[in-house]
């Protein structure tokens, strides 16, 4: 059995939106499920659109994705020379023909031949001329068919007739696209090519560039766009983000690769799935065949998810570096990793993002004195009533030489007997003491993460609001 190599082919014109990570997670799956090879060329011929800015985007994107590739990243404008030796090859072998129509000639043929009843198409009269200059054009067989087993949308033919004499070659020299695509996925060894349905039609036509060299066709497939909730076309609105941006947002490289596998490809109705699982359980069998609907609701949900999941030790770490962003690097260095240490696991369950995260744990992380309070909150329940209480609750903690959630739960279970009174008597006023608003994790655990010293500190803090 041969290696499957697949390969991932964008042009840096613009940052790596989700649709061609998409592509290029299907295709990374691809390779890993057979144990085969994952290549990456960066299609930067259009010198006039691609920027470095991009290319740079899109080799971040893959490595924050986890889409590692084999071997040297292949550079498609280096390769010019290649393109033109094959274009020459074709010349020599009676495949290629220089051509000197001009757009009008090539209008008035097409006309032609659909007068005649054919197919609007070009098989130039250069053909048989025997020029030596000129645009150098692909000369396509004139009947039967072109077809191919799409590994997505199954067996797909086109009539030779309605394939034109391609031009291969511009009269300024440069080597056409789909020229070029060809040579360098046969050069790169390339057995599977799966990539975007904008590029099925071109398809037939890069068919007849692998027969006239006499190479073989690697496999193609080619997958459904994504759609807005609108079924039109996925807009930024809906969340035709770059990748990074997502990132930005705090989702997880993990999340990102497990809903973007979902948006057309599937394994009954499993929705979650680790990276190990995706290539143990991949193939382009179960590529859908239609194309799947964006829905950022279904995605937050699966990155809170492997919010629940990661490692707390990780997530310490991320929190930390989005920390640094926000606030520069030496003010987050003067936040006590322990203190997110301790936040982490008690927000894990209710975070939605690394970013969502960040904010539950600002009350967690701040100075006593930097507290922010909810106005409402503490007018409320800071109370002429409610502050000797709390007041006293300091004192019993500080008096018990343990600090820990049994402790914790018979100092205030004795205090609410003595007092007589109901523990949501002083439940809302100590949490408001102590995160300065009245939604948190359960008490007890947060006075834990907060520690004894800080969790005395805002008590007595709130007490002399
Ligand atoms: N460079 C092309 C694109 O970004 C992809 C070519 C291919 O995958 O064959 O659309």
């Amino acid at each position: 059995m041969t290696k499957i190599v697949s390969r991932f082919a964008p042009s840096p014109t613009g940052f790596l939106h989700i649709g061609g990570a998409r592509t290029a997670l299907f295709s990374w799956l691809l390779a890993r499920a057979a144990g085969g090879e994952f290549r990456l060329r960066i299609e930067d011929t259009d010198r006039e659109r691609s920027t470095q800015e991009a290319t740079d985007a899109i080799i971040d994107s893959m490595k924050w994705l986890g889409l590692d590739h084999d071997g040297e990243i292949v550079f498609q404008s280096t390769r010019a020379d290649r393109h033109n030796e094959v274009i020459d090859q074709l010349i020599a072998s009676g495949h290629a023909y220089y051509c000197q129509c001009s757009k009008e000639d090539v209008d008035a043929m097409r006309e032609q031949a659909m007068q005649q009843g054919r197919k609007p198409k070009y098989d130039g009269t250069c053909r048989e001329k025997g020029l030596t200059s000129g645009a150098v054009r692909l000369k396509a067989p004139l009947d039967g068919a072109t077809g191919y087993e799409d590994m997505v949308k199954g067996f797909i033919s086109v009539e030779n007739a309605e394939l034109d004499d391609m031009i291969l070659r511009r009269s300024d020299g440069t080597p056409t696209y789909n020229l070029a695509v060809v040579v360098d996925d046969h050069d790169m060894g390339v057995t599977h090519v799966l990539r975007g349905d904008d590029h099925v039609n071109n398809t037939p036509r890069q068919i007849l560039i692998y027969k006239a060299m006499g190479w073989d066709v690697p496999r193609f497939g080619h997958v459904p766009m994504i759609l807005g909730p609108d079924k039109k076309k996925l807009s930024k609105r809906h969340g035709a983000l770059s990748v990074m941006e997502y990132e930005k947002m705090g989702y997880l490289p993990e999340a990102v690769c497990n809903y973007l596998a979902r948006l057309g490809w599937s394994h009954g109705d499993q929705e979650l799935f680790t990276m190990d699982e995706m290539v143990r359980l991949f193939s382009t069998d179960n590529l859908g065949n239609s194309p799947s609907v964006f829905d950022l609701t279904k995605f937050e949900w699966v990155n809170g998810q492997y919010m629940q999941q990661a490692d707390p030790e990780r997530l310490t770490g991320l929190c930390a570096d989005f920390l640094a962003r926000e606030v520069g690097e030496e003010a987050a260095a003067k936040v006590a990793r322990s203190a997110i240490r301790a936040a982490v696991p008690l927000l894990q369950p209710r975070a939605k993002s690394v970013v969502d995260m960040v904010e539950q744990l600002r009350p967690f992380i701040a100075e006593v004195d930097d507290l922010a309070y909810d106005e409402a909150a503490v007018q409320k329940f800071l109370t002429a009533e409610t502050k000797p209480l709390l007041e006293e609750i300091a004192a019993r903690i500080e008096a018990e030489p343990a600090f820990d959630e049994a402790s914790l739960e018979e100092v205030h279970r004795k205090f609410i007997e003595e007092k007589g009174i109901k523990f949501k008597v002083v439940a809302q006023p100590i949490r408001v003491a102590i995160m300065g608003k009245t939604q948190s994790p359960g008490l007890f655990e947060t006075m834990l993460a907060l520690g004894r010293e800080q969790t005395l500190a805002r008590l007595r803090r709130a007490v002399s609001l």
